[in-house]
């Protein structure tokens, strides 16, 4: 066994932990330690609930001491996006607004992690209320990418996933919209899932945009992602969304994927996502990925989806009009932030205008002015509702892709990790990196990245991989075979090849 305990996966961690040569405990401590040494530098955290996980840790070895029937990632500690709302721990969304605000309940997901026995090491850090694609919108700055610490590491879930890259966790959750969960595996290493619609609940999530927000695991490997999957999801009624049906059995398709066997599977590489635009090393591990999966037996044909083209341009008016209404709720008397205005009467109106005034960032008020502008009388018919008739003619691009193929593949993200302030200025740039896996939330399938390879700046690549709805299992049967391919020819998992990550002990 490795003597540093946060470099193991969660399932191996999960094995010692059953047997007893590990205590969880001891796992917790060690990646608070982690958090110690390395969060200056990466500053994946916006809040580190050390007493709180130790205390879980400290009952769940009891429980096992007791001969308790325990889950299977029972002790395995994570770290939670805090747009997740975790009670008596605070909960920010990354924005001014709620800064100090403690809620009062758990999210659904966060009550089955407690449950399970999973100690909750802390609140990761993301672009404010998850609008943002590199986790420079977020009012506490900026999260570093483990790989090179001059460069983000995606967003808006970058917190999550830089904890998982730099070891501060074995586990993470995120949150998805447009790609906040997929994006940032593709730019550390690690792995995201955002899983079908409807298929973990959203209750006590804070919302973005209700139609399009999912929550997910971010992972270092594709059965790790299984089993959080496994815990998180299912049936909630407290969600009139949540989908009502078991999950498909995720673990088992991951360790099915992994014997590497993929002999009877179509695989639909969608013209639309990827070629001109997407940086040459990003295009060429692709290349190279097909041809892995063409050498475990599956078969590997083009399709189009003609109106993806349009997805981009859907989403940020649908997006918006969502959110504008969403975050209409702060209004400087229920939650965080009130400011009362400098001079004048303190009447409920000036209250709320010099609470938002401060309280959001730029990002942010962008999108709600956008949003209220593209719902105002006069333009919804024009702006809201061409947007909604081109998401229905996305899910109806996405229903004849699937009926010629098992799953649909593209690249993650057109590039790799770009550096801090480089798009900072130019939100239609920041918008674009969003281009190949907006689609799947637009139409509510599920989508996982992994990682596929180095480009030729040596920054990690993603692989996306896109299942018809509620057919989450086929994601991890063929990103499990290809992470196990992949890592067969490396000699061992790509995170081993970062530059030591700059934040090593
Ligand atoms: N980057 C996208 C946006 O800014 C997606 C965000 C998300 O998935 N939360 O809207």
């Amino acid at each position: 066994m490795t003597d540093d305990l946060t470099r193991l996966s969660a399932a191996d961690l999960a094995a010692h932990l059953v047997t007893g040569d590990v205590s969880s405990v001891d796992a917790t401590q060690a990646h608070l330690d982690r958090v110690a040494d390395v969060d200056g530098a990466v500053h994946a955290f916006l809040h580190v609930s050390g007493e709180d996980a130790l205390a879980t840790a400290r009952d769940v070895d009891a429980r096992r001491a007791a001969g308790e029937d325990l889950h299977p990632l029972a002790g395995v500690p994570i770290a939670v996006k805090d747009v997740v709302v975790t009670k008596g721990i605070p909960t920010t969304a990354g924005s001014k607004i709620l800064e100090g605000w403690v809620p009062p309940y758990d999210a659904t997901l966060v009550e089955r992690l407690r449950a399970a026995g999973l100690p909750i090491l802390g609140k990761t850090n993301m672009d404010e209320f998850a609008m943002g694609s590199s986790t420079e919108h977020s009012a506490y700055g900026n999260t570093s990418n483990p790989w090179d610490l001059g460069r983000i590491p995606g967003g808006s879930g970058g917190g999550s996933a830089a904890a998982v890259a730099a070891y501060e966790a074995p586990l993470a959750i995120g949150t998805d919209t447009g790609g906040s969960i997929r994006q940032p595996g593709a730019v550390t290493g690690t792995v995201g899932v955002k899983p079908t619609y409807g298929g973990v609940s959203r209750y006590g999530l804070i919302a973005m945009a209700s139609s399009l927000d999912q929550a997910g695991p971010v992972t270092r490997t594709v059965l790790d992602a299984a089993l959080l999957h496994e815990l998180i999801g299912g049936h909630d009624p407290r969600d009139s969304t949540s989908i009502n049906e078991p999950l498909p059995l995720l673990v088992d398709a991951a360790r099915q994927g992994a014997a590497g066997d993929l002999r009877g599977l179509r695989i639909g590489v969608v013209t639309e996502l990827n070629g001109e635009g997407y940086q040459a090393g990003v295009s060429a591990r692709f290349a190279e990925s097909l041809e892995v999966l063409q050498g475990l037996g599956a078969e590997v044909i083009e399709v189009s989806c003609p109106h993806f083209r349009y997805a981009l341009g859907a989403y940020y008016l649908i997006m918006p009009s969502e959110a504008s209404s969403n975050l209409a709720k702060f209004d400087g008397m229920r939650f965080g932030l009130r400011v009362e205005p400098e001079d004048g009467p303190v009447t409920a109106e000036r209250v709320m205008a010099a609470t938002r005034g401060q309280g959001f960032g730029d990002e942010v008020k962008r999108r709600i002015i956008l949003g209220t502008y593209a719902l105002s009388a006069g333009y919804y018919d024009a702006y809201y509702g061409s947007a909604q008739k081109v998401r229905t003619l996305i899910q109806r691009d996405f229903d004849a892709a699937f009926a010629q193929a098992d799953v649909l593949v593209s690249p993650t993200a057109p590039t790799t990790a770009f550096r801090f302030g480089e798009k900072l200025d130019d939100p239609l740039a920041m918008y674009l990196n969003d281009v190949a896996t907006i689609p799947a939330n637009l139409a509510g399938v599920p989508g996982m990245s992994l990682p596929n390879g180095l480009s030729d700046d040596g920054l990690p690549v993603g692989f996306q991989i896109l299942a018809p709805v509620k057919a989450d299992d086929r994601l991890y049967r063929v990103g499990a075979a290809l992470e196990a391919a992949l890592e067969n020819t490396w000699g061992g998992p790509l995170l081993d090849r970062a530059p030591e990550l700059e934040v090593s002990r």
